[in-house]
């Protein structure tokens, strides 16, 4: 009896994947394979590892609970060939195929692999179905780009916002305004205190995945110690239900705010929920929408949160399709300066890069406003090399897929592909920083100074970058502020500060 191999990569483990769709419970079998290669293209974080191979397990047992026959090859097994590809020519060897199955995978890189298993396979057929986890098609993303001048996600998301409904009223936006993100840029006031998060202790399947990642994975980023994410559809749900009643509220007045040992604060943490496939986007931003409806959540806070969402995560995931591989290429700023040790330590005087590094070191996590305006910030302002920032980002943070996490930092954060993601680059010195944290109140360094022995080096490095791509973005219109004071800043004092930022970078 010949049956059709169905295989799920580890950020597949939603019931509903394409591949899984047609399932024949009886004849087909489902290839689930933890391979060497994927664990080690960068040095993921211990508890990035420990997320995706204890979700995997778990998926399988769900499956295999409803009856469906999962090969699942581990790590461990002596016979593992340790790639994909290696792992899909052993399950042919081992099941009579008629032909193969799979999802379409979020990184180009897998891609390109898959389009070669057909021949590897002695031309069994190889079907790779669009991934319909995403509220947007990567083909109806290109249509949408088609003869655009610019892609910007603003008017991406209001065309997504028409097309699922969400937060409409009568073909309008609810509210009359599609964007409420003028009300969420507070800084944090001292006397909040961000709720507690829900913990979700490692059972018996987590906790072998932990040992074997202990014992393979010695020279990773980060400890497995404190692993506490979701590895269940179950847990993803309970995670969900405890930010919708408890943070979402809140979610967008203080967005944009950084503490001192609240490295959670009012955010979702569902990036690694969703990019795994245990939640489903529609249900996120559904349950979202509930709330306002029933009252229990203003408006500046869900249309918020469902921007990320519907917005950013399918904006970027379609700019990733769209200029791959070039994307990866990208580097228009011209940066070279490899990273500094610190990214991997946190060890610095500079409290913010301390504080978010820290915070990334401890959980595979920062929020977004320390990933673009500390880490990515100063890689940004520094000249570091995209690919060295692309490598680290994709290293430490347990959300981290090549297609949300490239766009984010080549685009967003670095400028390295010359404007295709924002108009501008997001370069700010210390006054930023000190506005939106407390973490200039205990710095070594004062963020009011950007010229003597104890300047902010935000500061000086604000302004050096300015300086040293005044001719690059001279152009840019929405830089004609900075561009301008840095032309009336007294020439002695812009000379110390390029001085200060060069030594200051040397010395990294
Ligand atoms: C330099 C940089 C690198 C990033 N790398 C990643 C990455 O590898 N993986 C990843 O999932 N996100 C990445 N992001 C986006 C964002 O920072 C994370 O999605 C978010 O911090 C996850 O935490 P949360 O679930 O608590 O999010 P919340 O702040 O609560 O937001 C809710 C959800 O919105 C989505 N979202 C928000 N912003 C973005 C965005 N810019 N792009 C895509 N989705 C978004 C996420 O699914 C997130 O779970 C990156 C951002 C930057 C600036
Ligand atoms: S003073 Fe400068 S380096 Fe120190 S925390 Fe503030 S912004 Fe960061």
């Amino acid at each position: 009896m010949q049956s059709t191999l169905r295989v799920v990569l580890g950020d597949q483990l939603s019931p509903a994947i394409a591949a899984l769709a047609d399932i024949d419970a009886e004849r087909d079998v489902v290839l689930m394979a933890e391979v060497q290669a994927e664990c080690t293209y960068v040095k993921h974080h211990a508890q990035k590892l420990v997320l995706v191979l204890a979700a995997m397990r778990h998926f399988a047992q769900a499956l295999q609970a409803r009856g469906v026959r999962v090969d699942y090859v581990r790590l461990d097994d002596p016979a593992n060939t340790h790639t994909l590809r290696g792992e899909v020519q052993r399950a042919a060897a081992r099941h009579a195929l008629a032909r193969v199955v799979a999802t379409e995978p979020g990184e180009w890189r897998v891609a390109e692999d898959m389009r070669c298993w057909q021949a590897l396979l002695g031309g069994i057929e190889v079907e790779i179905r669009d991934d319909a986890r995403f509220f947007c098609r990567i083909q109806d993303f290109i249509a949408w780009a088609r003869g655009r001048k610019t892609l910007r996600m603003e008017f991406f998301y209001r065309d997504m916002r028409r097309r699922h409904g969400l937060l409409m009223e009568g073909g309008e936006p609810v509210g009359g305004r599609w964007n409420f993100d003028a009300e969420n840029r507070k800084a944090l006031p001292k006397t909040v205190r961000p709720p507690k998060i829900p913990a979700f202790p490692p059972d018996g399947i987590t906790r072998d995945v932990i040992a074997l990642v202990n014992a393979r994975f010695p020279d990773h980023v980060g400890s497995t110690d404190g692993f506490s994410w979701p590895v269940t559809a179950a847990q993803a749900r309970v995670a969900l239900e405890d930010f919708i009643a408890h943070r979402l509220p809140q979610f967008g007045d203080w967005q944009d705010a950084m503490k001192t040992g609240a490295p959670f604060l009012f955010h979702a943490l569902i990036s690694t929920s969703i990019n795994l496939g245990l939640l489903d986007p529609r249900e996120v931003c559904e349950a979202a929408e509930q709330v306002f409806r029933d009252g229990q959540a203003p408006l500046n806070a869900v249309e918020g949160f469902i921007r990320q969402i519907l917005g950013w995560r399918e904006y970027v995931r379609g700019l990733y399709w769209l200029h791959m591989p070039g994307f990866g290429q990208q580097n228009y700023l011209k940066a070279t300066r490899p990273l500094p040790a610190f990214y991997w330590t946190g060890e610095t005087p500079m409290n913010c890069l301390r504080q978010a590094i820290g915070d990334t070191i401890a959980h595979a996590y920062a929020h977004h406003i320390q990933r673009l305006m500390i880490t990515g910030n100063f890689a940004l302002l520094a000249g570091i090399d995209p690919a060295a920032v692309d490598d680290w980002y994709m290293a430490v943070y347990a959300d981290a897929y090549e297609w949300v996490e490239m766009p984010n930092t080549r685009g967003m954060a670095l400028f390295a592909d010359g404007g295709i993601v924002g108009s501008k680059p997001y370069a700010a010195s210390g006054a930023y920083i000190n506005r939106m944290s407390d973490y200039c109140k205990t710095c070594a360094y004062d963020v009011k100074d950007a010229v003597g022995p104890r300047a902010c080096p935000f500061n000086f490095l604000y302004w050096d970058f300015f300086a040293r791509h005044r001719q690059v973005l001279g152009g840019n219109i929405r830089l004609a502020m900075p561009l301008r004071t840095l032309e009336r800043m007294d020439v002695g004092k812009v000379s110390r500060m390029r001085e200060k930022a060069r030594a200051f970078l040397d010395s990294e």
